[in-house]
């Protein structure tokens, strides 16, 4: 290996999420450029009181809406017949202790069997300062492999989770069995295993620790009447 350093990973499917929508002097006068599936109701978070409560984690309770992963599979399947990956982004809102999530935004994208690599940020900054979003997970496709978290998948992820704690990443794989799950990076050690770590090849080994864990059974929460609005900015131009 050189000794140059160049910036890794070598393939970055995601940048690093934007938690506010004011942090930035990106100018947003122009229209929007994104087409909206109009699927929002009228009640914007139905969310039942008895299960409001923060977790015993500390973390703040994420509630994802129940048809997010049979829309994105619906969006991802031309994608994942050619046994090339999807990648989409789950933006939402805080409300007192919990985040809600409300929209799945497909960037633009270039992707093969084993990542996806997100394009035109700028679109998606656009998106998400027009409509005040946060970032709160992200979600891509295993076409051919198993449900996991591969190394580049947690350096991805360890970006979104070092902006958010509560940040959570989807993996579906539908040819394997189980056919998705929600993740987080553990912290610690998951999370500064990652951070720390200097490996620059796209694919590599981690140490032998709990380095990831399942979301969905600690503070990612399926919430069946939550309505999802689907933008995909690779409609546009
Ligand atoms: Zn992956
Ligand atoms: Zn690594």
């Amino acid at each position: 290996m050189p000794n140059a350093v160049p910036a890794r990973p070598a393939k970055v499917p995601i940048s690093p999420p934007r938690v506010s929508s004011q942090s930035s002097g990106r100018k947003s006068a122009t229209p929007p450029r994104f087409s909206v599936e109009a699927e929002r109701r009228d009640s914007p978070e139905p969310i039942p009181s008895e299960v409001a409560s923060p977790p015993k984690s500390g973390l703040c309770t994420v509630y994802l809406p129940g048809e997010t992963l049979h829309k994105f599979m619906r969006i991802a399947a031309v994608n994942t017949e050619r046994k090339v990956e999807t990648c989409g982004l789950l933006l939402g809102r805080k409300t007192r202790n919990t985040y809600t999530v409300q929209s799945l935004l497909i960037p633009r994208q270039t992707s093969d069997e084993n990542s996806c690599t997100m394009t035109n940020e700028e679109l998606v900054f656009e998106f998400q300062e027009n409509r005040g979003l946060l970032t709160l997970g992200w979600i891509h496709t295993h076409p051919t492999q198993s449900c996991f978290m591969s190394s580049l998948d947690l350096h991805t992820h360890s970006a979104f989770q070092a902006m958010l704690p509560e940040a959570f990443a989807i993996v579906c794989a539908p040819k394997s069995n189980p056919s998705f799950g929600i993740f987080r990076l553990t912290d610690p050690p998951g999370l500064q295993v990652i951070m720390s770590c200097n490996d620059q090849r796209t694919f590599h080994p981690h140490p032998d620790k709990p380095i990831y864990t399942d979301a969905d059974s600690g503070h990612v929460r399926m919430m069946p009447e939550l309505p999802l609005e689907i933008a995909d900015l690779r409609n546009e131009f």
